[in-house]
C-alpha cells in the first residue's frame, strides 16, 4: 500500500463521552484531501444498523464484521474501527498488520469495563497508539468529570460478577465519575 509504516490512533473513553463524534471529526479532515477510507463496526453493536452515528447528529456508513478476520483496508488509506472492546485479542495483530500496509488506523473504544477495569483489547491498543484521545463525558448524576461506564440491571447497579458482554438484556449503561460510579460486589482494593 505504502512504503512508510503507518500511524494508530486511538480515541478511548467512557460511554457518552464522544468517541463517535471525534472520529467522524477526525475522518472528514481526511475526506476533504481525498483519502479513501473504511470503518468497521462490530455485529454485536448493532444499533443504528450500517453507519457509525454520533450523538452530533453526524454519521458515516460503516461495514458490519463479526470479527477481526474480516476487516480487510482492501485499497483504503485510512481504516477505522468503533467499538474496538468487542473484538477480542485478535484485533492487534490485525491493527499491526494495516500499520505494516503503511494505513492510517483509527480505532474507538471503552477503555474501562463496567467494572473500572481495562477493557480487554483496548489497553494493548492504547500501548501501540501513535496518538491517543482520552475523552470524558459528564456524570449523569453529579454532573461532575465521568471517566467511567455505570451499569444498570434492571434499575439496579451491576454487581462485579456479573457478565461483561449481555446482549439482549434489560440493562443499560451511562456516564459516570469515579466518586457516583457503583459496582457492588467489588472486591478489596479495585
Ligand atoms: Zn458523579
Amino acid at each position: 500500500m505504502s512504503e512508510n509504516y503507518g500511524r494508530l490512533h486511538v480515541i478511548a473513553g467512557c460511554m457518552s463521552s464522544g468517541k463517535t463524534g471525534e472520529l467522524i471529526r477526525l475522518l472528514s479532515r481526511h475526506a476533504v484531501i481525498g483519502d479513501t477510507m473504511v470503518i468497521f463496526k462490530h455485529s454485536v453493536d448493532s444499533r443504528d444498523g450500517c453507519k457509525a452515528r454520533s450523538r452530533l447528529g453526524t454519521e458515516m456508513e460503516a461495514r458490519v464484521v463479526s470479527g477481526p478476520a474480516e476487516i480487510t483496508g482492501d485499497d483504503c488509506r485510512v481504516v477505522a474501527i468503533e467499538e474496538a472492546q468487542f473484538f477480542g485479542d485478535g484485533l492487534a495483530p490485525k491493527v499491526r498488520e494495516l500499520l505494516a500496509e503503511g494505513r492510517e488506523v483509527y480505532v474507538t473504544g471503552l477503555n474501562q469495563d463496567f467494572r473500572g477495569e481495562p477493557f480487554g483489547v483496548m489497553p494493548a491498543l492504547m500501548a501501540l497508539a501513535d496518538e491517543l484521545s482520552l475523552l470524558t463525558a459528564i456524570c449523569q448524576r453529579c454532573h461532575g468529570v465521568a471517566t467511567r461506564t455505570q451499569r444498570v440491571v434492571d434499575g439496579a447497579p451491576a454487581s462485579w460478577d456479573s457478565p461483561t458482554v449481555l446482549v439482549g438484556g434489560a440493562d443499560y449503561y451511562e456516564a459516570r465519575c469515579p466518586d457516583c460510579h457503583e459496582v457492588p460486589g467489588k472486591p478489596e482494593g479495585y
